[in-house]
């Protein structure tokens, strides 16, 4: 039986890193400067630190500097404000990411709104989010941005493409339509309301999961060879990740799907040391 082509995320992030590392290289040989990445972390969230602590390697990996702030989890919002503004004044730093979530007497909007946006890595700066809006340049978010170089990756163009994001998040789905529109897509925004999902989703030449749900996305909703790109990440009851699509069923109608893992995921950090790298030329030159 025929079968998709599984996007090899990994590999793709792997040699985005590559890449980047090579510049990094050339912006030390050529100028003495080294691109610098700063993590704050709020508490001691198990998932979060994980994620913090791979920030940390890759960054280093590539010759970035990068430098997690971890602070206890009492810290004041009042501290952490402090925090970024002493970030915001520091030429050294390129992009400032704050882990989230925070703790919940701090408010993440003020933190975020806190993040001087030309150092905002994460993209989710409301003068960046409405720079992307208006498809003007600036930091666009990690996993929108990843997502779109693995639908580049096997599609040579996307203009007309019908595409479908299932999701309408800050950090994923708004974000991810935005890219596709800037592409030349015809751009559908599906979520917990859309009437009939299924048939929405059939549509689309590009299908973008970003729900959350296990396996939302069954096979008879994909359009016979389309590309589809799984972000959701979900532990099971076992321990295991899985997407919000039905693999097993979806790789057997798509033409090509990202797996979870090895998916959109490696792509999400690659695209943030890509992040720090524009910041610091646009900041740097
Ligand atoms: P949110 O919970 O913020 O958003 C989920 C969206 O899905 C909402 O817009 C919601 O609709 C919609 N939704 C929920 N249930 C349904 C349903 N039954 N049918 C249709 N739409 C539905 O999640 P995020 O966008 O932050 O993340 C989405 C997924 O991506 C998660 O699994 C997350 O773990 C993963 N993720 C992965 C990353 C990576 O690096 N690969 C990075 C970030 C996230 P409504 O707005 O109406 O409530």
């Amino acid at each position: 039986a025929e079968q998709a082509l599984i996007i090899d995320g990994k590999a793709a992030a792997a040699s985005l890193r590559a890449e980047i590392g090579l510049e990094v290289a050339a912006i030390k040989a050529r100028r003495g400067l080294v691109p610098g990445l700063h993590v704050v972390l709020v508490g001691d969230d198990p998932a979060s630190r994980v994620y913090v602590a791979s920030k940390e390697k890759l960054a280093a990996e590539i010759g970035m500097s990068s430098v997690a702030h971890r602070l206890p989890a009492e810290t004041s919002e009042a501290e952490l404000l402090a925090k970024l503004a002493e970030l915001n004044a520091d030429d050294s730093v390129d992009g400032i990411l704050v882990q989230l979530p925070l703790p919940k007497h701090i408010d993440t909007g003020r933190v975020i709104d806190a993040i001087d946006p030309a150092k905002d890595v994460d993209g989710l700066h409301p003068i960046n989010a409405g720079r992307l809006a208006g498809g003007k340049p600036g930091l666009v978010p990690c996993t929108p941005l990843g997502s779109m170089l693995l639908v580049k990756s096997v599609l040579p163009s996307l203009s007309g493409l019908e595409a479908v994001v299932v999701g309408r998040s800050e950090l994923v789905g708004r974000p991810v339509a935005q890219l596709l529109l800037q592409a030349d897509c015809t751009v559908t925004i599906a979520h917990s309301r859309t009437r009939d999902l299924a048939a929405t989703c059939r549509r689309a030449d590009i299908l973008i999961a970003a729900v959350g749900r296990p396996g939302l996305v069954k096979g008879d909703w994909i359009k016979p060879g389309a590309t589809v790109i799984d972000v959701g990440i979900n532990r099971l009851p076992d321990g295991k990740l899985t997407g919000d699509v039905d693999f097993a069923e979806a790789v057997k109608v798509a033409g090509a799907i990202t797996p979870v893992p090895g998916g959109v995921g490696p792509m999400t950090i690659a695209c943030l040391l890509r992040n720090t790298l524009t910041a610091f030329h646009a900041r740097r030159g």
